[in-house]
């Protein structure tokens, strides 16, 4: 089969073609497994955190890419929940171990053992990848494939920083950053939370506007206030301005959660402008996101079949997955970045 590989960490600033494609062999699903005909995978920030090793893959080559969605072509000995040609999904979580106290309490996104997909194990830049089968989501009918994949990590992880903020209808929800992850936020926070507004705060005018048509009360640069102080603030970016400029924008007992899988060195120093009494005091509260449960695909892709959403995103082909890493570095984003596979 072809598939786009990571062979080694490198720095997508100097090096833009940081996959190679190869022709690999097939894999053949265990017992419990699946294997999937890959039709979509979703390009996401975490491939620049893997390949500039952030967040590096545990064995190289890899093959990145965990927002997949395809048929089911084989399924393992022992496996009962799909039948051929079945579509399915798969996201970041791979796998986790099953019994630890998180496994057992539905917090499998906090296992030791936590595998991801296309980082712990050959993720969707690829025409086939297996998956174990209870780590494999049914696809609502009203999604295509290309709108399926950005809603499993995207939207997931949104949905999971959307319930950790604990807010309640009618209280002020602020979003700093306001890309993929954001967007589908702000939709399915509308939908939950009706009388509730919202507070988006973006560097780039574009997505200020775009924020406001999407029913945004408001929208300013990363350290402008809004117009009232916000019970919860979801911070999406890569950095650390954002998290210092929404601390100040919180209430008393107000909750930051932030929806990153690692923040980038460049602006670090930022945090040293924190004032204890202004950001921090009055029991201001910081709690991050750490990858997805099943639960959270289970739920917010019913929930995203009912409201519905429908993102919006850019197709490429397996062999352009580098352009669209290079882009994603570069911030040239118009809707979710999608590779066209099968
Ligand atoms: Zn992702
Ligand atoms: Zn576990």
């Amino acid at each position: 089969m072809k598939a786009m590989v990571l062979t080694k960490m490198t720095d997508l600033i100097q090096n833009k073609n940081p996959l190679e494609y190869i022709e690999m062999p097939e894999p053949i699903p265990k017992e419990k497994e699946i294997l999937i005909k890959v039709s979509t995978c979703g390009v996401c920030h975490t491939e620049l955190d893997e390949i500039e090793g952030r967040t590096p893959p545990s064995t190289f080559p890899m093959v990145l890419g965990h927002q997949v969605v395809g048929k089911v072509v084989e399924t393992g000995k022992h496996t009962s929940r799909y039948k051929i040609d079945d579509r399915v999904g798969i996201a970041w979580i791979f796998s986790a171990c099953g019994k630890c106290e998180f496994c057992q309490s539905g917090n499998e996104n906090l296992c030791p053992d936590f595998k991801a997909t296309g980082r712990d194990a050959f993720g969707g830049y690829a025409e086939f990848m297996t998956v174990p089968e209870d780590f494999a989501y049914p696809i609502p009918d009203v999604f295509s494939d290309s709108e399926a994949a950005p809603l499993l990590c995207a939207g997931a992880i949104g949905y999971r920083s959307l319930s950790l903020t604990n807010m309640e209808d009618g209280q002020g929800l602020g979003l700093t950053g306001f890309g993929a992850s954001a967007h589908l936020v702000l939709m399915m926070a509308k939908y939950k939370f009706p009388n509730s507004k919202f507070y988006v705060f973006a560097r780039s005018g574009k997505e200020r506007e775009f924020a406001v048509e999407l029913g945004a009360e408001w929208a300013g640069d990363t350290e402008d206030e809004p117009p009232e102080k916000l019970n919860c603030i979801i911070d999406t970016t890569p950095v650390w301005k954002p998290i210092v400029e929404a601390m100040k924008n919180l209430k008393p007992g107000g909750r930051l959660v932030i929806n990153a899988i690692r923040k980038e060195e460049i602006d670090k120093d930022y945090l040293l402008n924190i004032d204890y009494p202004k950001h921090v005091w009055m029991e201001k509260e910081i709690k991050s996101v750490a990858n997805v449960a099943r639960n959270d695909v289970n739920e917010f892709l019913k929930l995203a079949a009912e409201i519905p959403i429908k993102p919006e995103f850019q197709e490429y082909k397996l062999e352009e997955a580098n352009q669209a890493l290079v882009e994603l570095k570069e911030r040239k984003i118009r809707g979710a970045k999608i590779l066209m596979i099968n």
